[in-house]
């Protein structure tokens, strides 16, 4: 009997935890796994925030893929560029390929709403080097308006669009990171501007009222502004239209303009034949897509109903790991042919840093905030490398630094 293919697209959360699960109960004699990826490494999507503001260095949020996989999956360095479900082949950059078993985990994109100017002229948390773009861009403003004879404040002044859990992280880095640029740069930190602007009347929706409370203070200390309830209508070159009543806008001028409200998942999806809304796929019980039984679908590319709720799971790493998990066995048993299991969710609850020393927690079943909150931060993030790489991982590129 032919030995089967299983190709997974991406080695992300959802990508490489399949395929470092695969490797553990499937041998090279049994199927053919290819892992196919961008880059050669993986990065922690998780701490792009970080990377964004600057408080750590790009190399830190990422590893090599080849540390973590073994001699049974083949890794294979391609952009995807086309998934075609009912021919059974994607095409990559480096060639086409075609699968008995597929595991699509190609990741989010941001999602903009339409709004115009926000593709060409906001920043975005997208991945590494995007978030690496970011950084650098500050620093730039930062260094030339150093340089300017006539001098723009405006330059000096960062507008996160989107107070959910993406950009109140990276808020929080920023409040930690501004001090050290006005140093580095020697510029009066009055001088710098940074401007939270939300359409949606609170600040990160679901989490507890009173952990809200305690991160928009801390914020509010280390000097960011919060606009919330005031939709981003348009952005320019020059900054960001904001509507603030009826028929009032205001237009803010500013040097760096960062979106990071909203997701949807990999446009590739759009066009691989499964039916999908936002570029998110309503999955299975079982994680496979509907109507092509051998098309797995994990992390920001799922879609999945939290029935007792009645709204959808939000896209985490926390949730693309335990699905990794089910469908690296579901592979398994459908290689065995055996019933598929269902996959079920152990919510372990939400941390939110608020820079590298504070963050908010509800989370094993308590409410935390402080120092508490951001050693649990750094527990959850060591988690992660330990359950992809092991100790040895962990202890490479964890972090220690618990106070
Ligand atoms: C700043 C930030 C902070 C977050 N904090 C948390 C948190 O604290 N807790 C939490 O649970 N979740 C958090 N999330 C959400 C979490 O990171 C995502 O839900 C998670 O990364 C989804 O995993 P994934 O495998 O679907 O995608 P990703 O981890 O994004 O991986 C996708 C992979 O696919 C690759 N890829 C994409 N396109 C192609 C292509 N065309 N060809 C080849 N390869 C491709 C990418 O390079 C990447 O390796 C955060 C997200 C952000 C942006």
């Amino acid at each position: 009997m032919k030995r089967p293919t299983i190709l997974v697209l991406g080695a992300g959360y959802g990508g490489l935890t399949t395929a470092v699960n695969l490797q553990k109960m499937v041998s090279g004699e049994e199927a053919e796994i290819i892992l196919v990826n961008k880059n050669d490494y993986h990065y922690e999507t998780t701490w792009l925030h970080e990377v964004g503001a600057g408080t750590i260095a790009p190399d830190a949020a990422r590893y090599p893929i080849a540390k973590v996989i073994n001699n049974n999956v083949r890794f294979v360095q391609a952009s995807v560029e086309g998934i075609d479900v009912n021919e059974r082949k994607v095409q990559t950059t480096a060639g086409e390929m075609t699968y008995d078993y597929l595991v699509l985990g190609l990741g989010f994109e941001g999602e903009t709403f339409g709004i115009p100017g926000l593709d060409k002229y906001a920043l975005s948390l997208a991945n590494l080097n995007a978030a690496r773009q970011i950084r650098e861009h500050i620093e730039y403003q930062f260094a030339s308006w150093s340089l300017d004879e006539v001098k723009d404040d405006s330059k000096l002044t960062i507008i996160v669009g989107g107070a959910g859990f993406t950009g109140i992280e990276l808020l929080g880095e920023l409040g930690n990171r501004v001090p050290e640029l006005c140093k580095e740069f020697d510029i009066p930190q009055e001088k710098v501007r940074v401007l939270c602007v939300e359409a949606a009347p609170m600040v990160l929706p679901g989490f507890d009222p009173t952990l809200v409370e305690y991160a928009k203070t801390q914020l509010s200390k280390k000097g960011i502004e919060f606009s919330i309830g005031t939709p981003v209508v348009e952005a320019t070159e020059e900054g960001v239209k904001i509507k603030k009543g009826e028929d009032e806008f205001e237009f803010v001028k500013a040097g760096t303009v960062i979106w990071a409200a909203g997701v949807r998942g990999n446009k590739l999806v759009e066009t691989s034949g499964i039916e999908s809304n936002r570029a998110r796929i309503a999955v299975r019980k079982d994680m496979r897509a509907p109507g092509f039984d051998d098309v797995f679908v994990v992390g920001d590319c799922a879609f999945l109903l939290n029935e007792e709720a009645g709204r959808p799971y939000p896209p985490t790493a926390q949730i693309a790991m335990q699905q990794a998990v089910t469908i690296a066995r579901n592979i398994k048993h459908l290689m065995n042919d055996e019933d598929t299991e269902e996959f079920v969710y152990d919510d372990k609850g939400a941390v939110c840093s608020l820079g590298h020393d504070d963050a908010i927690a509800d989370a094993v079943g308590r409410k935390m905030a402080g120092k508490k909150a951001s050693a649990l931060k750094k527990i959850v993030d060591n988690r992660a490398l330990y359950l992809v790489g092991g100790v040895g991982l962990t202890v490479k590129k964890g972090k220690f630094k618990f106070i």
